[in-house]
């Protein structure tokens, strides 16, 4: 059975894990190509766009896919969309990894906002200690709220054509954890974090320690994916493709 999971999310990492030396299927995993080096799976996989939804679409039909697993981070929406229409050109089964939302609890101190623009206008006239963490592709609003002093943490360091003026930036991959994420915050004397609602629990740790520091969490809604067969976790989704498969007990 020929798999196609669009990747770069913990659970396409998982997913790949658990399909390696699998001889039910045949997994393929297909990577953007936004970092230079990424965290490549123990399956195959290749890289780069497929030119929009009919790109995807002749990608299927070409490579003779049975199956394909939208398995892309919570703000990747246009893959996704992608996704659901070229399943439904080509009658091909998708299934998507949805990883819940994080939601605030008692002692969470968070302002919800519609987008990056709307979380740098959250920030304020007074010059506040800024954690960004939000990737480096879209820091661009920040540049419009200078009066703050940011620390920036992405995979690869973002250009320095888009970043404010006073910016500190650490490059690193996630999971982190709790005692490190608050050695950070006070390290850089940190009073807010704005960071994309992830969910999970690879990053999730920032948002604990600001709780437990009372510090504001600016925290962007999710874009909205279209509905599709769904499941959360990397392990549910194997479970959906050995249903699919329909291989024999034991394999
Ligand atoms: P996006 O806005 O939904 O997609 C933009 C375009 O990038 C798509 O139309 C597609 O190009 C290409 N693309 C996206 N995911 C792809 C994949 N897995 N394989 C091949 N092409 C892909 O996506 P994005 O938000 O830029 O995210 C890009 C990648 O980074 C995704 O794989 C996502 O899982 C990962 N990621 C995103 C975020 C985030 O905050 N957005 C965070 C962590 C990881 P074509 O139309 O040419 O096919």
């Amino acid at each position: 059975m020929r798999a196609l999971i669009l990747g770069g999310s913990t659970e396409a990492a998982q997913l790949a894990r658990l399909l390696a030396g699998q001889d039910w299927i045949a997994p393929t995993v297909s990577l953007a190509g936004r970092t230079s080096a990424p965290a490549l799976p123990p399956i195959p996989h290749r890289i780069g766009g497929f030119g929009g939804a009919q790109g995807l679409a002749e990608h299927l039909q070409r490579t003779a896919t049975d199956v394909l697993i939208d398995a892309t981070h919570p703000y990747a929406a246009r893959m996704s969309a992608n996704a659901v229409a070229a399943a439904r050109a080509t009658g091909v089964p998708l299934l998507a990894i949805r990883r819940p939302a994080w939601a605030p609890v008692a002692g969470d101190r968070w302002t919800q906002v519609a987008d990056l623009a709307a979380a740098a206008r959250a920030l304020g006239e007074q010059p506040c200690g800024v954690f960004l963490t939000i990737g480096r592709q879209e820091l661009a609003p920040f540049r419009a709220a200078p009066q703050h002093r940011y620390l920036i943490r992405s995979v690869e360091a973002p250009e320095e054509a888009d970043l404010p003026p006073s910016a500190t930036v650490i490059t690193a991959r996630g999971p982190f954890d709790l005692a490190s994420e608050r050695a950070l915050l006070a390290a850089h004397a940190i009073d807010v974090l704005v960071t994309k609602n992830a969910g999970g629990q690879a990053t999730r740790a920032k948002i604990d320690v600001a709780r437990g520091l009372g510090l504001r969490v600016i925290i962007t809604e999710r874009p909205r994916k279209p509905d599709a067969e769904s499941v959360q976790t990397a392990a549910q989704a194997w479970d959906w493709l050995r249903a699919h498969h329909a291989a024999p007990r034991g394999a």
